[in-house]
């Protein structure tokens, strides 16, 4: 475990506990962390952050989420309706032609809806060397296994850069974040996804709250400091879409029950894949959306010319 002593974006060492805990989804997972606010920008960071390649694997265990075979079935028939507004929106940026990369692809499923409607030039990064071999065998994606580092890729090579639900999970966001900016091409589109501190689920459920994902989640991203991080970084923060889903008000009322002594058996119950869950939280999570104060946050931003 790496003691976290600095802040990643502006180095204060003065920094003010919020919660403590432990791993909700894999309860073989005891250690304790705390989720502290840096009292200079704001930024969220872990404390202590697994470090070692043997504390990484423990915390990625191959059941966890993003590696199981989401590749079949309802879940990914709904994932692609989910998809088809972004998918419209990342073509009509890039274009048919324009190199797109995809960090933490998983699968690979976003980039092959994207090749399925005619892109051509598709590149993918990811961490998991078992998503890698999937995404390569099913879809004959050229997917490369590491970090945005490890890609090597050329300056300004893209044209969009998709990036879901990875910056919470890496080490280094500021170098992700140069990097990112390095291999876009003037003016090119970078798409994020992250959980949303400032959300209405993250201030009600408060320890609780899906997007601690505690030990995984290394950082959360008030939208006072991305915004800094992102000036730093060579991008204009063009604008952000806060979604109407329910999703997140489900993952937090589940915690609130695990973290009161329910059961794993019937907390599994109160779950994304319920359909009555959905429907019951689907009025929170609509209006989330209309206040601009869900869970996550799609971030759109260009790289500077
Ligand atoms: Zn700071």
């Amino acid at each position: 475990m790496k003691e976290i002593t600095t802040c990643a974006f502006c180095g204060s060492d003065k920094a003010t506990v919020l919660y403590r805990g432990t791993d909700m989804l894999f309860p073989y997972y005891t250690h304790e962390h705390a989720v502290q606010q840096c009292d200079e920008c704001g930024l969220w960071y872990l404390n202590p952050r697994p470090d070692t390649e043997e504390e990484i694997l423990k915390m990625y265990p191959p059941e966890y989420d993003s590696y199981v075979d989401t590749g079949k079935g309802w879940f990914l028939a709904v994932r692609r309706q989910v998809w088809k507004p972004e998918l419209r929106r990342h073509i009509a940026l890039a274009g048919r032609d324009g190199h797109i990369l995809e960090v933490g692809c998983a699968t690979g499923e976003y980039l092959n809806e994207l090749r399925l409607r005619g892109c051509r030039n598709l590149v993918g990064v990811e961490y998991n060397p078992e998503a890698v071999r999937l995404a390569n065998e099913r879809y004959h994606l050229d997917v490369i296994q590491g970090d945005i580092l490890g890609g090597h890729f050329a300056d300004q090579q893209f044209d969009l850069v998709i990036m879901r639900y990875v910056l919470e999970h890496v080490p280094n966001p500021m170098e992700t974040l140069r990097e990112a900016a390095r291999i876009l091409k003037p003016g090119g589109a970078f798409i994020f996804s992250i959980p949303n501190p400032d959300s209405l689920d993250a201030r009600v459920y408060g320890r609780h709250w899906f997007g601690h994902e505690i030990p995984r989640h290394f950082f959360n991203y008030p939208q006072a400091t991305l915004k800094k991080m992102l000036a730093a970084t060579g991008f204009e923060l063009d604008h952000i879409d806060f979604p109407y889903i329910p999703n997140d008000w489900i993952l937090g009322f589940k915690n609130v029950l695990l973290n009161n002594g329910t059961s794993r058996a019937v907390a599994r119950l109160v779950d994304i894949d319920n359909p009555l869950a959905l429907a019951l939280f689907l009025p929170l999570g609509v209006l989330s959306g209309l206040l601009r104060a869900s869970g996550r946050m799609h971030v759109h931003a260009r790289r500077m010319r």
